[in-house]
């Protein structure tokens, strides 16, 4: 076996061991922390099991504030990665700065995408009509993957009851090469008022007009009452997800 062959099955090799221990790791936590409420699974998350090398990342949609307030009660100076696609809503711009500000965050941080990527990907700065799926390659999923090389772990805001692949989500999961941490997972949309209402939370603006999922503006619309909470995103099309946390 020739001397690259070898190498790359050794880093093959390294990788599925990598990959089986973090699944490992994260079966383990998500059984330990089945039954935990959202604060002790931040808690644990953030000050113990992944302290100084794990992030949150925020969309500032319509949900959003609930984990940003749980988390701020934890660590205030906690990495909160925004993934600014260039497509947001001037809406969801000035409230992520209102949220942050309100809520005490001090470390924030805007993801751009790559700018000569666009420029030779996405000139004309309509890819979404074409091609969404490239488009959050492009705008979303590559900007992440690279903004997470820093963490072992990131904290997401995905609930059961959204449907879709996030029925059966559990607390804790893992990829290749992160583990993730959903402790959002079994609230509902009364549990996500409620705690909205009890603590003053500001409303993302546009939720008053009807939008109940909050994305980019080419690819987000209202939903109706009767609606799956993400039937306004991509409205028309099969795709439901854009592709962030399918990340290896
Ligand atoms: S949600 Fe739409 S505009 Fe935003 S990155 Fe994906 S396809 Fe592009």
């Amino acid at each position: 076996m020739s001397a690259s062959a070898t190498n790359a099955r050794l880093t093959a090799v390294a990788d599925i061991a990598n990959d089986t221990a973090l699944t490992v790791r994260a079966r383990r936590l998500a059984m330990q922390y089945s039954s935990a409420e959202a604060l002790e699974i931040l808690r644990v998350a953030i000050t113990d099991e992944f302290k100084g090398r794990i992030a949150l990342v925020s969309s500032f949609g319509a949900e959003s504030a609930v984990l940003l307030h749980l988390a701020a009660q934890i660590d205030k100076d906690i990495p909160v990665v925004f993934l600014d696609t260039e497509k947001h809503f001037a809406q969801t711009l000035s409230y992520r700065k209102k949220l942050a500000a309100q809520l005490g965050l001090t470390n924030v941080i805007d993801i751009h995408p790559n700018k000569d990527e666009v420029a030779a990907r996405d000139p004309k700065g309509d890819l979404w009509k074409r091609d969404a799926d490239a488009c959050c390659t492009l705008r979303k999923v590559e900007p992440l993957g690279d903004a997470l090389n820093e963490y072992d772990a990131w904290i997401t805001g995905r609930k059961q009851f959204h449907g879709g692949g996030r029925i059966n989500l559990p607390a804790f999961e893992a990829n290749a090469t992160h583990i993730k941490v959903n402790p959002l997972i079994r609230w509902d949309k009364e549990a996500i008022d409620g705690y909205f209402a009890e603590n003053e939370l500001p409303a993302h603006p546009l939720t008053a007009q009807g939008y109940p999922s909050i994305g980019c503006w080419p690819c987000t619309h209202p939903a109706g009452a009767d609606d799956d909470i993400r039937a306004g995103r991509w409205r028309g099309a099969a795709k439901t997800e854009c592709g962030i946390h399918g990340l290896r």
